[in-house]
């Protein structure tokens, strides 16, 4: 078993409800409704107009800088595009499809003819032009990080611990498309140059781990499953790459810094796919569960379904439901409607009854120090917290906060429920709003004096 990080949290996983539950299609929605964001950085320029027919794998929407392009999950017309809500708030310019049911795929989509010939800059490109990117939620453009990585990186890691309570996708992924994941780690090797990729599975899954090392055996593929004792956060990549290597990413560092690249499970099945058909990421699969589901199930969905339709094809809500999350209860992010859509990284849609309801109102905090052991980042919560609270945004600094992954796990130890993680957020915002007005005032400073000067 490899060795594990530091801190953490041991969360009931509640991964019964639908981990022995194969995945299964969703009935075509009738309309998709696709954000022009749904990865790291800035939006895409829509290429596509209301009345336009398009097809799927049609590319709609074009990036600019750090990105990746976007396409239509089904064929059929435009219906609009405008802002529509977004599960990670807001707005977002949208192109709303109408579905024709006819599934017709566009000539854009074309299959490589000898996947295995191409070099390691034409594959690149394939991963580019699909759009490919974090598929377990963090949707930093892959094609980035391989091509950044090639060269600095000695380990290609697969996050396979889905340590996010609920979560099941990832694991009937690897019961269901180990070929494709064992498949995506061979092309990973093969661009990386590494003579191995190992795959970070924690120990729920055993199943999984041996579904894909009968693969490995077949295949004889270059590729190393490690059970992971149970943890969370033990998916947060830097806390994947202390698990499997041994090495820490230094504070404000990334993977690559210490030799690492860390893809998704799902990433890896969709650069498998890119790579020996030319299908560009249209479909995602989602855990569907939480107390308020009437029957939890993993439903794989165009990209863009309005996720009232997941609820409806998971029997819908039940009565006194009061809360619905995008994501894990540990990251996701609360929602206000249903009629947002699945994006590139939405692995789950949670909804959760009234008698789970646990907050406490005006909290104290009592000093124990439980968020300080729980933090993976070595962070001090309960002083941040104080901080945060009172606007003090150079003690935030001198505590880290920007080092915060907003993982949760301090707010899950705290026996006083303080709202650590949120008022964390809130933190954040303020030392980059300082950030910003110093910026502007310095910039401000420098164009009078030169104007004096002048
Ligand atoms: S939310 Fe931030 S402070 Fe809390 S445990 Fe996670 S990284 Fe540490
Ligand atoms: S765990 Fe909660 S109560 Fe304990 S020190 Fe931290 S913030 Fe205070």
């Amino acid at each position: 078993m490899a060795q594990a990080f530091f801190g953490g949290v041991h969360p009931n996983d509640m991964k019964a409800a639908t981990n022995e539950k194969a995945i299964e299609q969703l009935a075509p929605p009738a309309e998709v409704v696709i954000p022009m964001s749904m990865h790291f950085g800035a939006p895409c320029t829509p290429l596509v107009k209301a009345g336009d027919l398009v097809k799927v794998g049609q590319k709609i929407g074009e990036f600019r800088g750090l990105g990746a392009p976007i396409h239509a999950s089904v064929s059929g017309k435009v219906k609009a595009v405008e802002p529509r809500p977004y599960s990670m708030g807001g707005n977002m310019m949208s192109v709303v499809i109408e579905n024709d049911f006819q599934d017709t795929v566009s000539e854009e989509v074309q299959a490589p003819a000898d996947p295995n010939a191409l070099s390691v800059e034409e594959m690149i490109e394939i991963v580019k032009q699909a759009g490919i990117v974090g598929m377990g939620g963090a949707t930093f453009p892959t094609h980035v990080k391989i091509s950044g990585g090639i060269g600095k990186v000695d380990n290609v890691l697969i996050n396979g611990a889905e340590c996010e309570p609920y979560i099941t996708g990832d694991h009937r992924t690897m019961l269901e498309r180990p070929e494709e994941i064992i498949g995506g780690c061979k092309y990973l090797a093969k661009m990386f140059g590494v003579d191995k990729v190992t795959i970070g599975v924690e120990d729920n899954k055993q199943n999984g781990i041996d579904a894909m090392n009968k693969v490995i055996a077949e295949q004889n593929a270059p590729v190393e499953v490690v059970p992971l004792h149970c943890r969370y956060p033990q998916g947060g990549e830097k806390q994947l790459c202390q698990a499997l290597t041994g090495k820490q990413v230094p504070p404000g560092g990334l993977p690559s810094n210490i030799g690492c690249a860390v893809f998704n499970i799902n990433t890896t099945c969709a650069i498998y796919r890119a790579i020996t058909t030319g299908m560009p990421v249209v479909n995602k699969i989602v855990t569907v569960s939480g107390s308020g589901v009437v029957e939890p199930k993993n439903l794989e969905c165009p990209i863009g379904t309005p996720v009232s339709c997941l609820f409806d094809a998971c029997g819908g809500l039940k009565d006194g439901t009061y809360k619905l999350v995008a994501g894990g209860p540990m990251m996701g992010m609360a929602q206000y409607t249903a009629e947002v859509p699945v994006g590139k990284g939405t692995g789950a849609m949670l909804a959760f009854c009234e008698n789970e309801e646990q907050t406490v109102e005006n909290p104290q905090c009592i000093r124990c120090g439980k968020c300080v052991a729980a933090c993976p980042v070595h962070l001090e919560p309960l002083f941040m917290y104080q901080y945060a609270e009172k606007g003090m945004v150079d003690e935030l600094n001198e505590a880290h906060i920007m080092d915060c992954m907003e993982c949760g796990a301090c707010a899950y130890a705290c026996p006083a429920r303080m709202h650590l993680t949120q008022m964390f957020k809130t933190g954040k915002q303020l030392v980059k709003d300082k950030a910003a007005a110093d910026k502007a005032a310095a910039e401000a400073k420098k164009a009078a004096e030169e104007k004096k000067e002048a």
